[in-house]
């Protein structure tokens, strides 16, 4: 289900160009820019357009834009120049993975050899 009636988002107003932005790639369905507190040396935010609150919403929602959304993370990748040696694709969803912006989007992460999954 679409969250379209909540308020806005951070993330709606970074793709409006309302707040600033260190933008990566952008097409008419998806939204590339870099996290402002990287957790990696390659570190972007890929984000819908339409809103939904979390991956699963946005997989049941509409299956097609989940897949732009992995293949903008893909093409961010080749941009970023680590498409060949790795990188890591991160979707958290609600609190004990805190996520803090109830938009989706996917972390797109690399540059560097990444820690094991945990806390
Ligand atoms: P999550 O915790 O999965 O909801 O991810 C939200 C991410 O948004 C965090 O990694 C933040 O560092 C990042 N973030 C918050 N504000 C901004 C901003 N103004 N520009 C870019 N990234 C941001």
């Amino acid at each position: 289900m679409s969250d379209a009636g909540a308020a806005e988002t951070l993330f709606e107003r970074i793709i409006a160009g309302e707040i600033p932005a260190d933008v990566v790639y952008q097409d008419d369905s998806t939204f590339a820019f870099r996290d402002i507190n990287p957790q990696a040396r390659v570190h972007v935010l890929v984000v819908p357009r339409k809103r939904y609150r979390n991956v699963g919403e946005l997989a049941e929602g509409d299956p097609e834009l989940l897949s732009r959304v992995l293949l903008t993370a893909r093409k961010v990748a080749e941009i970023e120049g680590i498409a060949e040696s790795g990188y890591r694709v991160v979707f958290n969803t609600d609190a004990d993975a805190g996520q803090t912006v109830f938009h989706v989007h996917a972390h797109v992460l690399g540059g560097e050899q990444l820690g094991l999954f945990g806390k």
